[in-house]
């Protein structure tokens, strides 16, 4: 994956790898926004808690966004108005507006240089099938009170139908912000490991996990804060997330208006200025992981050249995220039965403020056993199950785990090298890759999460799944996504299917 502007400028402070087998009250799987923000709250009011990453901590999609901290996301309100009525829209809003003065407070207050600055959001369409789709956006917005006016045109060269502009909302660049959270979480007497990743997970009482590294970690209450959930407690999260990538790309600039933009259409395209950098990125090009392989960098540069007339592009990068059926993420309990096992997950591409609205739901359940988002984040709405989103994906998610199977690969072993081949290597399909000095990888492409077939990704260089998003380098390392085996190589026996979820 190509290095984002955020990590190149604030990798921050490394934490050691578990090293001994612990007991705790509170542990935390994941150092995203959420995990992190769950860290600091939780030791701020004084528990034992620990925290546990795969990698290192604000390394996955936290640090490889486009920065915004927004409650306009998309034409969300409209879509909860329709779906849930108008209370549930007006506490969306106000539970992300909240998380924008968490954002502001908290860098005040711990004095995290993260560039937080206040500022007008556009959401704006150029396709007439979209006017009608914001005009009612509009009416909602006025009916929840958010501070916002209907536009014809933006400050941006670009031709448009309409636009509700929303004010006061912000962007911070996410990864020093995180950086600043931890450090304080840690004064507080929080731990941190990283390169720690949790591959088996036992609820109970006491929930017994495993570390890839062989360690034992008792804990009597689990957050799991891992992106997509490396646990899934029978929530039948894996059925109610949808895995969608996007591709951002950075381009010099001397000036923008001071303002961020996104379009209502897909495929998505959005605009945030980095004004401490000179730095404009151009976000979009998202779909299903797995499901395209096209070059998207190239095009968000002929939008780039065509819309700016620029062609300095000095960053490019690309990341996911999990879309619920019903557009609203899950953050609280993990089931019914479990009153010790938090989740948060399936942002839609909002997380940096709906990240800190889960940690602050699930602080409150802890603290208090109650929180005034509970049922809007809870898993127990089911009107996502009954969409028609929840059929259409996972119906894919069936057809791609069979014709996966059915798809034969090349019998010989290509001479070609930088490019991921899918191979039969005696009646066995594999993935092969050879780099450039000849050595060369071949690997066990079934997804060691559930069993659907990888597809090659010719940008990122990785085999990725198109049900659940799990991504691999080409020597079968897991990337991101809800695998926690790698890919066995050829002469190894089949991979491991994920034995939790199956
Ligand atoms: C292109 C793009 C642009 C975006 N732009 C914005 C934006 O402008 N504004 C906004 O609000 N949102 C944005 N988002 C969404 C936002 O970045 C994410 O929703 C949010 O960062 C997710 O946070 P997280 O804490 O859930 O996950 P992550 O930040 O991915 O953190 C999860 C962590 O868990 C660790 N982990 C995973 N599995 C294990 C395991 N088994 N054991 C231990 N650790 C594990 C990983 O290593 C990782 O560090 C964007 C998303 C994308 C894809």
């Amino acid at each position: 994956m190509n290095t984002p502007y955020w990590l190149s400028s604030s990798e921050g402070r490394s934490f050691d790898t578990l090293k001994e087998d612990i007991s705790t009250d509170y542990l935390i799987i994941g150092g995203g926004i959420t995990g992190i923000t769950c860290l600091y709250l939780l030791s701020k009011a004084g528990l034992d808690v620990f925290l546990m990453d795969a990698n290192r901590i604000g390394f996955g999609t936290s640090g490889r966004n486009t920065g915004k901290a927004t409650a306009q996301h998309g034409y969300i309100y409209s879509r909860i108005e329709n779906k849930y009525g108008i209370e549930w829209a007006k506490l969306y809003y106000k539970a992300n507006s909240e998380a924008i003065d968490f954002i502001e407070n908290v860098s005040r207050e711990l004095d995290i240089d993260c560039q937080f600055r206040r500022l007008p959001a556009y959401l704006f369409t150029q396709d007439e099938n979209y006017v009608g789709k914001l005009e009612r956006e509009f009416e909602i917005c006025r009916q929840i009170g958010a501070d916002c006016s209907f536009e014809k045109e933006i400050p941006v060269p670009l031709k448009i139908l309409c636009a509700i502009k929303m004010n006061n909302q912000a962007q911070f660049h996410p990864k020093r912000f995180l950086n600043g959270l931890a450090e304080q979480a840690v004064k507080q007497g929080a731990r941190i490991y990283e390169n720690t990743r949790v591959i088996d997970f036992h609820p109970g009482e006491e929930c017994v996990i495993k570390t890839k590294n062989g360690k034992n970690i008792t804990a009597k209450n689990v957050i799991i804060s891992s992106h997509y959930p490396c646990y899934d407690g029978r929530g039948f999260y894996f059925a109610r997330l949808k895995p969608d990538r996007s591709y951002i790309i950075g381009i010099e600039a001397e000036s923008f208006p001071d303002a961020h933009f996104i379009n209502a259409e897909d495929p998505a395209i959005s605009l945030r200025f980095i004004p401490e950098e000179k730095i404009l990125l151009i976000s979009g090009e998202n779909h299903k992981v797995g499901h395209e392989d096209d070059d998207h960098y190239q095009k968000l540069k002929d939008f780039a050249k065509e819309v700016f007339n620029n062609d300095n592009v000095k960053y490019e990068w690309s990341a996911q995220d999990y879309i619920p059926h019903d557009y609203i993420p899950y953050a609280g309990y993990i089931n019914s039965d479990y009153k010790n096992i938090f989740i948060a997950t399936g942002y839609r591409k909002w997380g940096l403020t709906n990240g800190i609205v889960a940690a602050t739901v699930i602080r409150d359940l802890i603290l208090e056993g109650k929180s005034p988002y509970r049922e809007l984040f809870s898993h127990l709405r089911v009107k996502d199950i009954f969409s028609f989103n929840f059929l259409k994906e996972n119906a894919d998610m069936a057809f791609q785990l069979i014709s996966g199977k059915l798809r034969v690969g090349e019998t010989e072993i290509p001479d070609e090298t930088g490019t991921g081949i899918t191979v039969n290597v005696a009646g066995k399909r594999c993935g092969f890759y050879r780099e450039e000095n000849g050595d060369y990888y071949l690997v066990d492409i079934t997804c060691p999460h559930m069993g659907c077939e990888l597809k090659w990704n010719s940008q990122e260089k990785s085999w990725d799944c198109p049900c659940h998003g799990s991504r691999f380098d080409y020597k079968g390392n897991v990337l991101e996504g809800p695998a926690e085996y790698g890919l066995n190589s050829y002469n190894e026996p089949p991979n491991r299917i994920n034995p939790q979820i199956m």
